[in-house]
């Protein structure tokens, strides 16, 4: 039976490799971000040009923060090893933990991500829940991407993933400051799919996670910062139109 410390361990060491490494990966990287992987999911050249010309974060991706942190305010802070115990430990009902970074090597490449909600018993990841600010109450590729890395990391770390489930959260911006969210009273967190009140509206969806399938969506992802390929640009015109970079980029369709 696997032990904490084991997985504890185990995640220190890709850590230290991130630190450690020269960074050969495209852009001098030493890692690869899972939100970096769902960018590329949204528009591969974005991502580049957003290297090439960084700007300050939008007021929307501000408010997205605003919104993780007031559903996270009533958590208790605790170690990663506790986190990790605390995962693997029987119990009647699954524990949840925010905010968990994980971090595993794919062809020996460090992954790196931080889960905004994972729910556990006795080693099993039963939830991966990613939650999303916006507008536009749609589940997009990029959120079955990212959610479901978080679940095959989780598993390549040592949790069992065999029967995970995941689960896509999308609330309105006028949601960001509700205190139903702080302490998950809104209606949304009794396992509807949708809920609507005066001041916004949410939308949720669970998934089965799919091994096999994600495996290959992370090695298109790895190519590309392995420098195997060009950026591909989006064939969407509607992500042109609201992209940061749509003035700088040759292959704009807006
Ligand atoms: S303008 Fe379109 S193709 Fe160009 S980076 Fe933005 S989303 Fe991608």
């Amino acid at each position: 039976m696997i032990i904490a410390g084991e997985i504890l361990d185990k995640y220190q060491e890709v850590m230290n490799r991130v630190f450690e490494s020269k960074g050969t990966l495209r852009f001098g990287r030493n890692a690869i971000s899972i939100s970096s992987i769902a960018q590329q999911y949204y528009c591969e050249k974005a991502v580049e040009l957003n290297h090439a010309h960084p700007l300050p974060p939008t007021k929307k991706m501000l408010q997205g923060e605003k919104g993780h942190e007031n559903i996270i305010r009533a958590a208790e802070p605790v170690s990663k090893e506790e986190c990790f115990k605390e995962a693997l430990t029987a119990r009647e009902k699954p524990v949840c933990i925010y905010e968990l970074g994980i971090a595993w090597e794919h062809k020996e490449i460090p992954v790196i991500g931080l889960v905004d909600e994972a729910w556990f018993r006795e080693g099993d990841v039963e939830m991966v829940v990613e939650r999303k600010f916006s507008n536009n109450l749609k589940v997009y590729s990029s959120y079955h991407v990212q959610a479901q890395l978080y679940c095959l990391g989780l598993g390549e770390m040592g949790f069992n993933n065999t029967d995970t489930l995941y689960r896509i959260m999308v609330f309105k911006r006028a949601c960001i400051d509700c205190p139903k969210l702080e302490d998950r009273s809104c209606d949304i967190f009794t396992n509807i799919r949708s809920y609507q009140c005066n001041n916004g509206e949410s939308i949720m969806y669970t998934y089965e996670f799919e091994k096999q399938n994600i495996q290959k969506d992370l090695n298109w992802a790895v190519d590309f910062w392995q420098g195997k390929r060009d950026a591909i640009p989006t064939k969407i015109k509607a992500k042109c139109k609201v992209c940061q970079h749509k003035g700088l980029c040759d292959f704009s369709l807006a």
